[in-house]
């Protein structure tokens, strides 16, 4: 008899299969296709929350199977950032993922993904280099290449991303555009604490005095929207409000605190329904980033009417 936690480990896998070779994910959805099955999928870097399985319940009520990718993706960290200590977690994702009833779970090495001979790259130009490019050359690449490489092997249907990586979203979008791939985006509201911090693998790093201050990008993304809701537009009145209260919590940071149009990522001078407030801050060693929609009062008041 094999312990309880192995059984249930086992037991995960059988339900799960998790793929990790490039031809056993193409086989499978050759299959899937074959049977005319729907496919939605969510890409994941794993140290599953709450932010995750909304996507991936969302997936699991619009199609007929789920895929979930697990990978760390080397080509969008840069050489000082947390590749290396980025937490992993794999037995716990296999657990909460089964719980949602995922269909595959595809999770390839990183050698299976990038071979010596890879060379290939994808530059949005004007996306890749603004927010939180500016801080991480070379980042959106890494992502743009990674997910274009998932799409064509997962071929879904729908492919589900979460607003708050809001400039990740943005690059995806126009990469599907440009490049005419055949799926649907979908972006899903941040899912966040009570406190207000928006849900994140790296929260994880956070000591308990910074978990304290971190809700400060949420408590000035909120102090943002209440200045439009009064009828302020000037972003550059905006910004420094939002400036003034992530400076009060200690162990802050700021990288960039900016208003801007939701499909180019131009700074605006004056706020229009639609428009995004996002910030990056240092919380300690911690990069953490944050956005909401702003939308103005008379906007508001049509999208209730309807
Ligand atoms: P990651 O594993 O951090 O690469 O995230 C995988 C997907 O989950 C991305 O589309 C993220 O935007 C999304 N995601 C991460 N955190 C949250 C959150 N708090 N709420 C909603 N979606 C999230």
């Amino acid at each position: 008899i094999l312990p309880s936690p192995l059984l249930d480990l086992l037991g995960v896998f059988v339900l799960l299969h998790v793929i990790t070779s490039i031809n056993d994910i193409k086989q499978r959805i050759k299959t899937q296709k074959e049977n005319h099955s729907t496919i939605g999928f969510v890409p994941t870097m794993g140290a599953l929350h709450e932010g995750h399985l909304g996507l991936i319940r969302q997936a699991r009520k619009e199609n007929d199977t789920v895929v979930v990718s697990i990978f760390v993706n080397p080509l969008q960290f840069g050489k000082n950032e947390d590749f290396k200590h980025y937490p992993r977690t794999f037995d716990n994702d296999c657990k909460l993922i089964s719980q949602e009833g995922v269909d595959i779970v595809f999770k390839p090495d990183a050698s299976e993904m990038y071979p010596d001979e890879f060379c290939t790259s994808v530059i949005l130009e004007h996306l890749e280099d603004k927010l939180c490019g500016k801080s991480r050359p070379g980042h959106f690449r890494g992502v743009a290449v990674v997910v274009l490489k998932l799409l064509n092997l997962i071929k879904p249907d729908i492919a589900y991303f979460g607003q708050k990586d809001f400039q990740q979203t943005v690059v995806i979008k126009r990469l599907v555009s440009d490049l005419h791939v055949d799926v649907t985006i979908k972006v899903l509201p941040t899912i966040r604490d009570q406190d207000g911090l928006a849900l994140s693998s790296r929260n994880a790093y956070l000591s308990e005095t910074e978990k304290k201050d971190a809700p400060c990008l949420y408590m000035a993304l909120t102090k943002a929207r209440a200045m439009v809701n009064t009828g302020i537009k000037n972003t550059e009145e905006i910004v420094q409000e939002m400036g003034k209260i992530v400076s009060q919590c200690k162990s802050g940071m700021i990288d960039y605190i900016s208003v801007v149009d939701p499909e180019t990522l131009e700074s605006v001078p004056k706020v229009r329904s639609g428009d995004v407030a996002l910030l990056a801050v240092r919380i300690g060693k911690t990069r953490l980033i944050d956005n909401v929609i702003l939308m103005l009062l008379m906007a508001l008041s049509w999208f209730r009417l309807c």
